[in-house]
């Protein structure tokens, strides 16, 4: 299950991220965006991240995601567009130069804390 790695990963992140001078830190949120090309089951991730954060500050965090929308710009004119699946054809000038802009990316955008 690939939400493991990644939700392993976010904890290290976010376990990294906590200023060193807290005593006993909990964290309440962590805010996600997460591109939709990027094939994360949210129910899975949070599963695995609720098993992974037990007794640790991150134990009881919420995830809150923002899904990322796919987007794509034409190479040739510049254009730039959001589809639901990665299409690689521009509808303007119909050249296949594209690249996709957005769409893959896991990041951590903000953690709160509770206050003490
Ligand atoms: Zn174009």
């Amino acid at each position: 299950m690939h939400e493991m790695g990644i939700a392993e990963e976010l904890v290290k992140i976010t376990m990294d991220a906590i200023p060193e001078d807290i005593a006993d830190p909990k964290v309440e949120i962590l805010n996600l965006r997460i591109g939709k090309l990027a094939s994360v089951v949210e129910h899975s991730l949070t599963f695995c991240f609720e098993i992974i954060t037990k007794d640790t500050p991150l134990e009881n965090a919420r995830l809150v995601i923002e899904t990322i929308p796919v987007k794509i710009r034409c190479k040739v004119c510049r254009r730039e567009w959001e589809v639901d699946d990665p299409m690689f054809k521009c509808p303007d000038c119909k050249e296949g130069e594209v690249e996709m802009i957005s769409g893959r990316e896991i990041d951590i955008t903000s953690m709160e804390l509770a206050d003490e």
